[in-house]
């Protein structure tokens, strides 16, 4: 399938080509999704805000994405359409507003053409605790195209639509991005408001793009970011310009001799690879430290379960979606929820009541939280002698369906590489650099300071030649 740009096609579109056939051709491409990394296509609702796109152009606005189709994880919430995050607690819920990511993106041309399937509630790195059976892999269908972001990260991939939108809150933009072969960025924390996104872990979740490269993903990230009042935790600060000149040339590159323990070999030797590549473009390899890093998947299973047990709690039968016939209040609450989360999901809201209740929060979640603090004093001190962290994002290329469902632990450290960036608030992207022997893709991360989206982005650029 050939596959326009997002930049080309809000260009074409700007100069008056028809946005309904950009949109018609990924409308198709949705519909005849083989991968289940579709769950539902909004046909009419495209062709209608294409059209609208249309009359905007011919009555002489200029829209930044004029016209680019787009997919969106179905846990970011649309007026009218439904948001389930994957989970059978949420069907038949219909988003009464719209998320602040959209309706930016679709003020400035973006047509949303469907939702994309994923991790049940965002719990996951395979996409296969979704309650609509797994997305798969599009470079090669027998494998999981990641988690929990894998039907966004799939749809890209697959070329059905040149971007999308997914969430990340320990590397669910990253890894399956990385997984799949696109670009996946989790911005700064607070760049992009979480208003309008079926919170998980309120302090670490951002949505992100993906896309074939990163000029375009840097143009969703400049539609959809900035301040926003109806999040208390978006940021103020200014996008900066896109630098002109090269990003490499003379940029400090920090690499963790700890991250190239335990890669399959090819993730290794892509590693090494990027390094050389880095060298050879001008940069300077610098090693640094980040003692702590090795607490951050514990800390993160405490803070991120504890946030998610407490956002989950509104989940109660009465207000949202899935409803159990019972006798009285307490049995409606307890049956709906018996019914309506997967094994997941309950694990999860387990442990996070666990972590959070009288006697043992001193122990766990507080002591998590000291050793997040730990963690943003070590990035905070790695950035004084580096602009970027080179690092891999996923220790394997992509596993095969099953494989590590059965045994959580080994799911949880495939992320091993991605949370701490989360609990350091800091950006991180994955950059397609490599494949291994099966023709399976391999991404690396650079991590840098806060709010140095844009350089990180200019830096991905001059990985990933257009
Ligand atoms: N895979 C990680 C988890 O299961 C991260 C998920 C995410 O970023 N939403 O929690």
């Amino acid at each position: 399938m050939s596959r326009p740009t997002a930049l080309a096609i809000a260009a074409a579109v700007n100069a008056g080509s028809s946005a309904r056939v950009a949109v018609e051709a990924s409308l198709a491409a949705c519909e005849a999704d083989t991968l289940n990394a579709v769950i539902r296509v909004h046909r009419d609702r495209a062709l209608a805000a294409a059209d609208a796109v249309d009359a905007r152009i011919r009555a002489g606005e200029r829209l930044p994405l004029a016209g680019v189709p787009i997919a969106v994880k179905d846990n970011i919430c649309i007026t009218g359409l439904p948001a389930t995050a994957c989970s059978r607690i949420l069907k038949g819920y219909i988003a009464p507003y719209t998320a602040t990511a959209v309706a930016r993106l679709e003020a400035a041309g973006c047509v949303v053409v469907a939702q994309t399937n994923m991790d049940e509630l965002a719990f996951g790195s395979s996409n296969e605790t979704s309650c609509y059976g797994p997305a798969r892999n599009p470079v090669d269908p027998t494998r999981v195209p990641g988690g929990s972001s894998g039907g966004s990260a799939a749809v890209v991939a697959a070329g059905y639509v040149p971007v999308s939108l997914g969430s990340d809150t320990g590397g669910s933009i990253r890894q399956p991005a990385s997984l799949c072969g696109s670009v996946g960025l989790k911005p700064t924390y607070g760049r992009v408001s979480r208003y309008g996104l079926i919170a998980y872990g309120s302090s670490l979740d951002q949505i992100g793009p993906f896309a074939n490269n990163a000029a375009d993903a840097e143009a969703v990230l400049r539609a959809m970011a900035g301040a926003d009042p109806l999040d208390s935790t978006s940021a103020a600060q200014q996008m900066e310009p896109t630098p002109a000149g090269d990003a490499l040339r003379g940029a400090r590159i920090g690499w963790v001799e700890a991250h190239t323990e335990g890669l399959q070999a090819e993730v290794r030797a892509a590693l090494d690879a990027t390094k050389a590549r880095l060298q050879a473009a001008g940069a300077t390899l610098v090693p640094v430290t980040l003692p702590h890093e090795r607490f951050a998947v514990s800390a993160y299973y405490i803070i991120g379960t504890g946030e998610a047990s407490s956002n989950l709690s509104r989940m109660d039968g009465i207000r949202f979606g899935h409803r159990a016939e019972a006798a009285d209040l307490r049995q409606i609450y307890g049956k709906s929820r018996a019914e309506g989360f997967g094994a997941e999901a309950k694990r999860r809201i387990m442990l996070g009541t666990y972590v959070l209740s009288t006697g043992y929060y001193d122990a766990y979640y507080k002591k998590a939280q000291q050793v997040r603090r730990l963690i943003c004093q070590d990035y905070e001190q790695a950035f004084t002698t580096c602009d970027a962290i080179l690092g891999p994002v996923s220790p394997t290329t992509a596993f095969k369906l099953g494989e590590k469902l059965s045994d959580p632990l080994q799911m949880y450290l495939s992320d091993i590489f991605t949370i701490a960036t989360n609990l350091a608030g800091v950006p991180g992207i994955s950059i397609p650099v490599a494949q291994d022997a099966q023709g399976l893709p391999i991404g690396m991360q650079l991590q840098g300071p806060m709010f140095s989206d844009v350089r990180l982005l200019a830096m991905a650029r001059a990985l990933t030649p257009q």
